[in-house]
């Protein structure tokens, strides 16, 4: 045992479940995506668009996800967008694209959900629901979720405390579902040179204080395409239970996102070096099928 394990952390006084179950020490969750498992040995990758386009556009770029070694396909069917004068995805038929491109790939599928109204709906197609981070305070929409059984990606609001956040987890996990993955995606502060600050010191703490997997977006946590690399390889490097990364296979055409998404060719040889980071750190990345 760490012998630094029992002092508690500054500023969180949490006395939910999930803190009171670090006490017992009972087992970390593990997350079941279809037969992807998240939170054990195995680092998971997962890789998409930030937004379906098309399903040109989602067949390429879920093809150089698989090869280049994802598990699981990520993509917008209804983007949160800052402007509602930008694109605001495709709505049914994107959840639909996204679908029969899983059928076909075999990766299964995480879309967000943006509406407890649309929570049913994107259940039947996707294989994980993904609370965003503007989402993250939506208590009506954290305990529909909740009653749900698919897994939840939920990641933690731009302006969110760790508390904050893993508050909202117990919204989920109160209504029943156990079923969440915790997602840093980078934080607000005084910085401007970067689209957020991707708060890696939420990794450890968030393992120490909650149960949970707890994976890392670099894509939206820099919002800058030659700093996810670094810090996709500093999240494995910190224990994190795997990544989300947004590519695209012609990101200078993308609706959205494109200047934090990945080129197929160097998302495949970011999750070569992360194999190698992750076996220094006593975990593992599988290589990819070669499908
Ligand atoms: C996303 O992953 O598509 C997204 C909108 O991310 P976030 O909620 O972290 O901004
Ligand atoms: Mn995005």
């Amino acid at each position: 045992m760490d012998k630094n394990e029992g002092i508690n952390p500054v500023n969180v006084s949490i006395t939910a479940p999930v803190i009171k179950g670090r006490d017992s020490k009972p087992e970390r969750v593990i997350v079941r995506v279809n037969d992807v498992e998240i939170g054990g040995n195995e680092a998971i990758i997962i890789a998409g668009p930030c937004a379906v386009e098309s399903s040109e556009q989602l067949f390429e770029t879920a093809r150089a996800a698989r090869k280049g070694g994802a598990k699981i396909l990520r993509g917008g069917a209804f983007k949160p967008r800052t402007s509602p004068y930008k694109f605001q995805g495709l709505g049914v038929e994107g959840l639909k694209m996204l679908r029969d491109i899983s059928r076909e790939t075999g990766l299964p599928v995480v879309t967000e959900v943006l509406d407890t109204r649309q929570v049913d709906l994107v259940a039947g197609y996707a294989d994980m629901l993904q609370v965003g981070s503007r989402n993250m305070h939506n208590y009506a929409l954290l305990k529909e979720v909740g009653m749900v059984r698919k897994p939840i990606l939920l990641k933690r609001g731009m302006m969110a405390t760790i508390e904050e956040f893993l508050l909202a987890s117990e919204y989920i996990l109160n209504q029943g579902n156990t079923q969440v993955v915790l997602c840093e995606r980078g934080i607000r502060t005084f910085e401007t040179a970067t689209r957020n600050t991707l708060d890696l010191s939420a990794i450890p703490m968030l393992k120490h204080l909650s149960n949970l997997p707890v994976i890392v977006d670099p894509s939206h946590g820099t919002g800058i395409r030659w700093m996810v690399p670094s810090m996709a390889k500093a999240a494995i490097a910190a224990g994190a239970d795997g990544l989300i990364m947004e590519i695209h296979h012609k990101p200078d055409e993308a609706l959205c996102d494109g200047q934090q998404s990945l080129y197929p060719d160097d998302f495949g040889c970011l999750v070569k070096d992360l194999r190698k980071i992750a076996a220094a750190v006593g975990r593992h990345i599988v290589a990819p099928s070669g499908r």
